[in-house]
């Protein structure tokens, strides 16, 4: 009978979704990290349909983290109740970056469209930049590995290895 303490870290490395891309590598996928402003909201609104998707990623098995310094309160308004989500309040691209080291940077996926996502793009297995209505930086747009036009899109290449091995594979 394994330890309990052996135990707990099998469960706490569990991954969701393991795809091998020919010509770019092997991703593991256990969390999806998202930027809040311009990622999953739109002049402080959250978008149509953003919930219904999150909801699917949870219910998938992903850990869905939603990050942002919450300037205009939205985190905490909009999305704090959910629970399909956890919510993590990162003032700074560092406090981003840190954050996703500490849940595992091998086993996350980022989406974003910030100068302050790119440190937590670095460091992730893989990174999405999505532009949509409020822009991505150019910086950030050349940290990704995956540029799209909006976030639903993002989702559906996390929920469909077929998409993700189109888009990477060499
Ligand atoms: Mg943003």
């Amino acid at each position: 009978m394994p330890s309990r303490r052996f135990w707990l870290a099998t469960v706490n490395r569990l991954v969701m979704k393991t795809v091998t891309i020919p010509g770019w590598g092997y991703i593991e996928i256990k969390n999806v990290v998202l930027d809040l402003n311009g990622t999953i909201t739109e002049s402080g609104e959250p978008i149509p349909g953003i919930l219904d998707y999150l909801q699917t990623l949870s219910s998938e098995g992903f850990e869905v983290y939603i990050l942002s310094g919450d300037t205009r309160g939205i985190l905490r308004e909009k999305f704090e109740h959910i629970s399909a989500v956890h919510t993590v309040t990162a003032e700074t691209a560092g406090a981003k970056k840190a954050f996703v080291e500490s849940i595992g940077p091998e086993v996350t996926v980022c989406i974003g469209n910030g100068n302050i996502d790119i440190g937590m793009f670095k460091t992730s297995g893989l990174s999405i930049c999505t532009i949509q209505a409020e822009g991505a930086s150019a910086n950030a747009l050349l940290h990704a590995d995956i540029v799209v036009t909006h976030v639903r899109q993002a989702i559906d290449i996390i929920l469909d290895s077929k998409k993700l091995i189109a888009t990477l594979r060499s």
